[in-house]
């Protein structure tokens, strides 16, 4: 789950990181009432979108007084702002964040990850931050220092200082500095993110160490202990289609092909996609209808897929093992009736009462096409796709 800067920014602020001064608005005159709440001379109008890259797009602009303020903020509040993350359509500004401006003197990249491969939480830093770290990554990459977490000691004066030297940060704020990557690596932890990235981390003219931005991603599977991060879920943010999917506990995520997948269990559905593609097809979706699904569950899962115009087929493919063939079955063919199915179908069952349910497929007069091997399925609906 992702949040916004704003709110990234208060759990900085909790964990003891310094953030510049600032207040969420959601309107022009609450930009306003936010601006001189905060006082200037020099104030930051942002975008408040779930995408980096905001500055380039157009997004983050710096006002000199409280009526470029209200001009800005009717200008990016509303828009569709486009960033390289956000794809060609761009997303809609709802929210803004209006921020004291920092004196900037050089900035820098901090970020918190985990690194799968050493099992072990990372720091990256960089000398080189601001809006181009993906451009450093690609044409300087030793300007990229990473240090890997142990995880028993947890972050040491020692991993601070390796950081410090990898950016050279002057002496006068090392301390400073590594008193940030611990507070971080608390953070990191006890919110259970998979991602923090500072970037840029600010020090300014006195050499004060401050997070000028601030992105999280958190563990999904970690929310049912953090409601107050929960709290912050912005629903606007996020693919309607997904959060549809979410309310019967689907899991789904859209993707650029044409063939719909429906599956039970994960593996079997990351299979599935795999050999449609070997069979040189694209899948539209990922979607795992989970071990207990229902007909009205398999029901829904139709008319998700369906809503992505790309589809051109779809397969459904369910090993029976705890879920009963007929059930789904029953299932899809409620489905095709509810949704009035007009794509070709492709269905391979295999399992428990896997009789019936062909039986019950045959029987109820749909044109769906069965198949009994991966293979087969998978060349029908490619075929079938064309
Ligand atoms: P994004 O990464 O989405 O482009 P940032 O929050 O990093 O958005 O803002 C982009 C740039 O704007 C920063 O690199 C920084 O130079 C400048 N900036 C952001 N916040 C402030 C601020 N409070 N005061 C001064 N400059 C800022
Ligand atoms: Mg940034």
């Amino acid at each position: 789950m992702k949040i916004h800067e704003y709110q990234g920014k208060e759990l900085l602020k909790k964990f003891g990181v310094t953030v510049p001064r600032g207040i969420p608005a959601f309107s022009v005159e609450e930009a306003v009432a936010a601006a001189e709440k905060l006082g200037g001379p020099v104030w930051v109008v942002k975008a408040q979108i779930h995408a980096g890259g905001r500055g380039k797009g157009g997004g983050v602009k710096v006002a000199k007084s409280l009526d470029e303020v209200r001009t800005l903020a009717g200008q990016i509040l509303g828009m569709q702002l486009v960033t390289h993350q956000t794809g060609p359509e761009g997303q809609k500004v709802r929210r803004l964040y209006i921020e004291e401006g920092a004196d900037i003197q050089k900035e820098y990249y901090l970020s918190v990850v985990t690194d799968r491969a050493t099992q072990k939480v990372a720091f990256i830093a960089s000398s080189e931050g601001g809006m181009d770290i993906e451009e450093v990554a690609h044409s300087t990459p030793e300007k990229i220092v990473t240090v890997q977490i142990d995880p028993l000691q947890g972050f040491t004066r020692a991993d601070g200082e390796k950081l410090a030297q990898g950016v050279a940060m002057p002496a006068d704020s090392v301390d400073q500095f590594i008193d940030v990557c611990q507070k971080l690596y608390t953070c990191y932890m006890e919110t259970d993110a998979s991602l923090v990235e500072i970037n840029p981390l600010n020090r300014d003219g006195k050499g004060n160490i401050v997070a000028l931005d601030a992105k999280f991603n958190f563990d999904s599977n970690a929310l049912f202990r953090h409601p107050e991060i929960v709290a912050y879920r912005d629903l606007d943010e996020e693919d309607p289609a997904e959060v549809e999917a979410s309310k019967f506990d689907l899991a789904y995520i859209q993707l650029d092909g044409n063939i719909g997948c429906l599956v039970n269990g994960a593996g079997l559905a990351m299979a599935t996609m795999d050999t449609i593609k070997l069979f040189g097809g694209e899948p539209a979706n990922f979607l795992d209808v989970g071990g207990g699904a229902t007909a009205e569950k398999v029901t829904e899962a139709f008319k998700i897929m369906l809503r992505n115009d790309g589809v051109k087929a779809i397969l459904v493919n369910i090993f029976g093992g705890i879920m009963r063939c007929d059930v789904i079955a029953e299932g899809v063919i409620a489905a095709c009736k509810a949704v009035n199915l007009s794509v070709p179908l492709v269905v391979r069952m295999k399992g428990t009462n896997e009789e019936k349910g062909k039986q019950m497929l045959a029987a109820s007069g749909l044109p769906i096409i069965s198949a009994d091997t991966m293979a087969e399925a998978a060349t029908a609906v490619v075929a079938a796709a064309k």
